[in-house]
C-alpha cells in the first residue's frame, strides 16, 4: 500500500533518515543490513559480504541453482511502534527491513482492515448493533 504523507509530519522524510542513519542501515529486530540511497547492489554486497549472504541460491529445473538478490528484504523502513505517524518520539520510532515492519504492522493492519469496514458499512447506511 503507498504510504500516505499527508497523515505524517512536513518533515517526516529527514526525521526517518535520521533513524536509518542511527542504525547503521540495519534493521533494528534482526540486524539485516539494508541498502542505502543510491548504493548499488555491488556496493552493498562489498558492505555485508562477510556477514550477509545478499542472494539466495534458488533450484531451478530449467537452470539448476542459480543466485537471486533477495530484493525485498533489503529495504529499510521506520515503524511508529504506536501507529500514529505524527508521533515522532525518538522512542516511537525503529528502523526495520520491509518484513519485520510488516511484521510488526500486521496485527494492526487486520484490526484497523475491519474497522475500516464497519465504518463504511455504516457510511452506507447499514446500522450500528451497539452504539
Ligand atoms: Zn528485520
Amino acid at each position: 500500500m503507498p504510504m500516505d504523507l499527508s497523515r505524517y509530519p512536513k518533515n517526516w522524510k529527514a526525521i526517518a533518515l535520521q533513524i536509518k542513519e542511527a542504525a547503521d542501515w540495519h534493521c533494528e529486530n534482526c540486524q539485516r543490513p539494508c541498502r542505502r540511497p543510491g548504493e548499488s547492489w555491488d556496493e552493498l554486497e562489498k558492505r555485508v559480504e562477510n556477514n550477509w549472504k545478499v542472494y539466495e541460491e534458488i533450484d531451478t529445473e530449467e537452470f539448476g541453482v542459480v543466485e537471486v538478490p533477495k530484493f525485498n528484504r533489503f529495504t529499510l523502513t521506520v515503524a511508529h511502534l504506536n501507529h500514529n505517524p505524527m508521533d515522532c518520539r525518538r522512542e516511537n520510532l525503529k528502523a526495520l527491513c520491509s518484513v519485520c515492519h510488516l511484521r510488526y504492522d500486521a496485527r494492526h493492519h487486520a484490526h484497523s482492515r475491519s474497522g475500516n469496514q464497519l465504518r463504511r458499512r455504516e457510511t452506507v447506511g447499514q446500522l450500528k448493533l451497539f452504539s
